[in-house]
């Protein structure tokens, strides 16, 4: 199970409409949104990774901790939400650099995860393992291998592998059909579909494929009373906004249908 800790104005989809420098404008909600997923998954006993975005982390050192101390696993999802694909390795070194430091002085433990961005590790810029693995990451979950318009690696390895340059990188989950694999891992999807689909198709990986299913999504996408964002486009709105006001009530049947543990339980991630 994992959670991208980032706010409503962090995402992609509105990326053309909000800049980082108006980021300040906004009042979060991620503060009171994460822990009602923190009261969610105490009541189902269930562990996750938290993905947590630097920018988040600064401004919410004590919710951190919190996630910390509840048994989670906190892992990183960079400093500032920038697509790695649109970074030179040095600046996004420096992105990811600033979360882990952060992240590793609040917590005074080692940092396993990194999560890019939008899954926006691929064909352009496999340099980024490289950089991760130099900064001392054990993992990283940040390609999908679908074809959509923002990502995808449509040809690499769907399953958790070990990299060349020294990091295990666990795919999202996808399903595939006729030689096509469609996107199965969380996030607008989870929220598009009928929660029994759902279940069939984690039920579906998990018997034909006897691999681990791990799923993602934001803690904005359990709350409908989020402010509207002005001026993005129709598809951007449609892909944050839908089914908004369903995810808790799918969520809770999801945590109770399944088993579900942190990444680095699940994948036998250790420390050398
Ligand atoms: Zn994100």
């Amino acid at each position: 199970m994992t959670v991208d800790v980032e706010d409503f104005f962090h995402v992609s989809a509105f990326e053309s409409v909000i800049s980082p420098d108006n980021w300040q404008q906004f009042k979060p909600r991620v503060d009171i949104n994460t822990r009602r997923l923190l009261d969610l998954f105490a009541s189902h006993n269930v562990k996750s990774t938290f993905f947590v975005l630097g920018w988040v982390a600064e401004r919410y050192p004590d919710l951190i901790k919190e996630i910390h101390q509840q048994g989670h696993e906190i892992a990183s999802h960079g400093y500032a939400h920038q697509r790695a694909t649109k970074q030179t390795p040095e600046v996004f070194k420096q992105d990811v650099l600033r979360s882990l430091n952060h992240l590793e002085d609040l917590l005074g433990e080692k940092i396993l995860g990194y999560r890019a961005p939008s899954f926006s590790i691929g064909y352009t810029n496999e340099w980024a393992f490289e950089i991760l693995a130099e900064l001392g990451f054990k993992y990283s979950s940040s390609t999908y291998p679908v074809k959509h318009d923002l990502y995808g690696t449509p040809d690499w390895p769907r399953f958790a592998y070990q990299r060349k340059e020294g990091i295990t990188e666990i795919p999202i989950p996808t399903h595939r059909v006729l030689g096509r694999q469609t996107p199965i891992g969380g996030g607008g999807y989870f929220r598009l579909y009928p929660y029994a689909l759902t279940k069939f198709l984690v039920k579906s990986y998990l018997k034909k494929e006897q691999q681990p299913y791990s799923f993602y999504f934001h803690p904005w996408e359990i709350d409908e009373n989020q402010p509207k964002v002005a001026g993005a486009s129709a598809k951007s709105n449609f892909r944050h906004y839908i089914n908004l006001d369903k995810t808790y009530g799918k969520l809770d049947k999801l945590l109770d249908d399944f088993s579900w543990d942190t990444m680095r339980n699940v994948y036998n991630i250790t420390v050398d």
